[in-house]
């Protein structure tokens, strides 16, 4: 740790934080639940894209018991589109546990509240500093940021070895009187002021305190490590008619879009043509014989460590039964029943365009 006067360093962030920071619907509230609420649905997420989502969730969720009590599938349809399901997964899993474990009291310690479901560091830093005023440091990337600069840490931000570097960083700096203002206020900063390329020194209200800016070298920080390709995937995906109804399948609990329900389809192997591969992987995925009657559309779509080119067709149901290998459940549902199921972001791409084309062919 660089020499600095602590204390001077989080008055200057804290009042400028007081006067300066947006005024954002989790900043008017103490009730740890809609803390956590917000600081699970930001994560990796920003909070223009938050916004409308957490006043859904909390309207439909409004407390702890609430969310416990309902369905997995309800939880992910309000969530639908904001990504990284796990994070719903693990909030309802986390609400249920703190309904059966605690009495629908959010425990306040850390050992208890980090062993819940989907809380890691951060999380239990984020919550108990913010709505129990517990002097935990938080550290996600926007920190990781800011501390890089303040100190000129040459650890890159992308590596696990690196945090715990942040992390003796952020402890040391830490506001122990006013700890959740304070760790809003250097995300804030991050957020506002420090933003990953063009940082506003001239505005910024720790410019004295920062060894980037005074060594003229802010542009260095941080390192990154060589960022590996991304790798990109080749998909073919089939909907299925059968008697005026489309075949809709549910991903396992677990892993990447977990519980959500999806076309069936799958990777289109080397050599094989599109639509070979979606014959093959819905005989695959759900045992039935289908016959590609039109190639409806091609869909780009990033996630965060790969990119996706999906092959929409529309296909005849043949023969067979529905038998899954891998998908947990099915239904044959009217396309304008679609609404009701959560859908990967993917999927809602070429929806529309599959509206259209059905009142064309009908
Ligand atoms: S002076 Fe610039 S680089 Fe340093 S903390 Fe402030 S905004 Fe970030």
């Amino acid at each position: 740790m660089k020499d600095i006067d602590i204390q001077y360093f989080q008055k200057n962030l804290i009042d400028w934080y007081l006067n300066n920071h947006r005024s954002l619907p989790w900043r008017k509230t103490e009730d740890p639940y809609r803390i956590w609420v917000s600081e699970a649905m930001l994560q990796q997420t920003q909070v223009s894209t938050v916004l409308p989502y957490y006043r859904k969730f909390l309207q439909k969720f409004p407390t702890i018991k609430h969310l416990a009590r309902a369905e997995l599938h309800d939880v992910l349809k309000v969530w639908e589109g904001l990504g990284y399901y796990a994070r719903a997964r693990n909030l309802h899993r986390a609400a249920g546990n703190v309904q059966q474990q605690y009495q629908g009291v959010i425990p306040t310690t850390w050992n208890q509240f980090r062993k819940l479901p989907g809380v890691g560091d951060y999380i239990a830093a984020a919550v108990l500093s913010i709505a129990f005023g517990l002097p935990y440091a938080v550290v996600d990337g926007n920190v990781k940021r800011v501390l890089a600069r303040l100190q000129c840490i040459a650890a890159p931000l992308n590596n696990s070895t690196s945090t715990k570097r942040f992390k003796e960083t952020a402890e040391a700096l830490k506001d122990t009187q006013m700890p959740g203002t304070y760790n809003q206020a250097l995300m804030e900063l991050g957020a506002i002021i420090c933003k990953p390329k063009h940082p506003l020194c001239d505005r910024c209200p720790v410019q004295r305190f920062c060894l980037a800016y005074q060594t003229k070298t802010v542009a260095e920080y941080p390192k990154k490590k060589a960022a590996r390709q991304t790798p990109q995937y080749h998909i073919a995906i089939g909907v299925v008619f059968k008697n005026g109804r489309v075949l809709i399948t549910q991903r396992k609990p677990d892993g990447l879009l977990g519980g959500l329900w999806e076309f069936p389809g799958g990777k289109i192997k080397k050599g094989e043509s599109a639509e070979a591969a979606c014959v093959r992987e819905i005989k695959e995925e759900v045992s039935l014989q289908v016959a590609v009657i039109d190639h409806l559309a091609q869909v780009k779509h990033a996630y965060t460590h790969f990119k996706i080119t999906m092959e929409i067709f529309c296909c005849n149901y043949k023969s067979g039964r529905v038998k899954r290998n891998g998908p947990v459940a099915h239904r044959w549902i009217k396309l304008d029943e679609i609404d009701q199921y959560a859908l990967p972001r993917a999927n809602h791409k070429f929806l529309p365009k599959l509206k259209k084309w059905i009142e064309m062919v009908s």
